[in-house]
């Protein structure tokens, strides 16, 4: 167990992959969680249940991260609910693959809108609770794509670079008030939005699906394996523990090897 026990996540996207897998990896270390997303009711109900298993209490807040006005509530709930935000970790996130141009406008904007602009919403109303609490970690989800690209990802690749100077920017206006801003950056992860991309990928470059996970995904990953919800949590627990105090506007990769190439 480490120092995290009775803080407060707030982790956006945490019905589905590694958003929930973290909820469940922070949940073992204590923390009492609000998760966030979209998805079948009962089965959101079931995961908030199994997290309380952890001797925690977990809320549920289905604010839509294309909507200021619902991000705004989400914070303003947490903060209602637990009296403290301590960790935020910005993980929503939606994909379309499509050359440039057939890509359509209206999933560019909610690309953006997602995986970029629901961070800065979500920041902006967390970072006066952190302040006044005198501590708090922001942890953002970007990608390897947040540092190279892969063709027919424009929008997701454009977000990803984003989030990164998000992150970074953030990180040094916190930085005097023990609170840090990291982003964190997976290879692929065999998660249901990694599922739904195969297929557009598949599309988009004439393969079939096979040749799309072994030839395209596995193949940028030297270890040729996905990268599972525990790799990824052994990193949010450090970074949101004491330990992580030095740690700040970094992006930390944990991707089998993809950008050191
Ligand atoms: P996922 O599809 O399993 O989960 C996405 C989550 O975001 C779900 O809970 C979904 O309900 C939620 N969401 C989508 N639109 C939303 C909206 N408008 N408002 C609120 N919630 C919304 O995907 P995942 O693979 O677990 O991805 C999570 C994050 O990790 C994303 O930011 C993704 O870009 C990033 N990531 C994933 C991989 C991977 O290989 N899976 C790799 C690198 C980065």
């Amino acid at each position: 167990m480490t120092d995290l026990k009775g803080k407060t996540a707030v982790i956006t996207g945490s019905t589905s992959g590694i958003g929930l897998g973290f909820a469940q990896g922070l949940a073992q270390e204590g923390v009492n969680i609000v998760m966030n997303g979209f998805g079948d009711a009962d089965e959101i109900e079931a995961n908030r249940k199994a997290l309380e298993g952890h001797d925690i209490k977990a809320v549920y807040d289905g604010a839509d991260m294309t909507r200021p006005d619902q991000i705004g509530a989400l914070i303003g709930k947490a903060k209602a609910t637990f009296g403290t935000i301590d960790i935020l970790v910005n993980n929503a996130g939606i994909q379309k693959v499509s050359p440039i141009e057939d890509f359509p406008d209206d999933k560019w904007d909610a690309i953006i809108a997602i995986n970029l602009s629901s961070a800065f919403h979500t920041i902006k109303h967390t970072v006066p609770i952190m302040k006044d609490q005198g501590h708090g970690r922001i942890i953002n989800l970007a990608s390897v794509h947040g540092l190279v690209a892969s063709p027919f990802k424009s929008a997701y690749v454009a977000a990803k670079h984003g989030i990164i100077g998000l992150t970074k920017t953030v990180a040094l206006e916190v930085a005097e008030f023990s609170i840090t801003c990291n982003a964190i950056c997976p290879g692929y992860v065999a998660t249901p939005l990694v599922a739904g991309q195969i297929a557009d990928t598949a599309k988009a470059r004439g393969m079939t699906e096979q040749q799309v996970q072994n030839d395209v995904m596995l193949k940028a990953q030297p270890t040729k394996k996905f990268i599972t919800y525990d790799n990824l949590n052994g990193l949010i627990v450090y970074l949101c523990s004491d330990a992580g105090s030095g740690a700040n506007g970094a992006s930390f990769t944990v991707d089998g090897g993809w950008v050191a190439q």
